[in-house]
């Protein structure tokens, strides 16, 4: 079993609702979920969520359902987590990816801690510098960038995964033209409500394959920066 790249310090660890034993019982709810892939589950077991939410809120961090983090935005559930990195591993673990949305920094630090050279993109400055700290503490190489995530991050693409963790109404074409052949792009689709996770595959012939993966519900992907 590969271990997660991480340093964890003492308040890493937990006790009572934030110790091993209740993160394990997070990780059997997610296995009668149909999470199967075990580089994912290890990684989940892994990584302190516990640190990425507010300290009022850490004692519900290992249930399987998103939080408030500020600014009306949420820390996605960790099964929908397990699920948007499960998809991204299919095809071979991906060398580099690029996530849209960073929030609490919970996702891109879940894909760092499986060896994945990271880039996000927030458009909340206030999250993204919440999360930066996040990101350094815990050793964790991620690369960010405050900025409206819907024009991607061309420069430093192709990427071989791409993550986005808010929902808009059709796929983002910017998007979609930064993934690398045999790449694999994850993101919700649809309007507030119903939403279904998509996933997009560019074959070696540049062409774009899409499944449909399950319904989901995601904050919206909305335009601009703010401080
Ligand atoms: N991946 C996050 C989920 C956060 S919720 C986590 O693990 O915690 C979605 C995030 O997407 C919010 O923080 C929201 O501000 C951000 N977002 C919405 N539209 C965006 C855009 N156009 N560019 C970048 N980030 C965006």
């Amino acid at each position: 079993m590969m271990t997660p790249r991480l340093r964890l310090q003492p308040e890493a660890l937990g006790v009572g609702m934030t110790s091993q034993r209740v993160r394990d019982r997070l990780i059997e709810r997610l296995r009668e979920g149909g999470i199967r892939d075990e580089r994912v589950l290890n990684a989940i077991r892994t990584v302190p969520r516990h640190l990425f939410v507010d300290e009022a809120l850490a004692t519900r961090a290992y249930e399987d359902t998103a939080l408030p983090i500020g600014h009306g935005q949420t820390i996605s559930q960790p099964w929908v987590v397990a699920r948007m990195t499960e998809t991204l591993l299919e095809q071979g673990m991906p060398q580099k990816a690029l996530e849209i949305g960073t929030g609490s920094g919970y996702q891109a630090a879940i894909l760092a801690a499986l060896g994945i050279e990271v880039h996000t993109v927030e458009r909340i400055g206030e999250l993204l510098r919440v999360a930066r700290k996040r990101f350094r503490s815990l050793g964790l190489n991620v690369r960010s960038k405050h900025d409206d995530g819907r024009a991607g991050w061309a420069e430093n693409g192709p990427f071989d995964g791409i993550l986005v963790t808010a929902a808009a109404p059709a796929l983002v074409d910017a998007l979609t033209a930064q993934l690398a052949v045999g790449g694999v792009l994850v993101a919700p689709v649809g309007g507030s409500g119903a939403q279904t996770l998509v996933r997009l595959r560019r074959r070696e012939d540049g062409g774009i394959e899409r499944t449909d993966l399950a319904p989901v519900v995601f904050v919206p992907l909305l335009s601009g920066v703010l401080g």
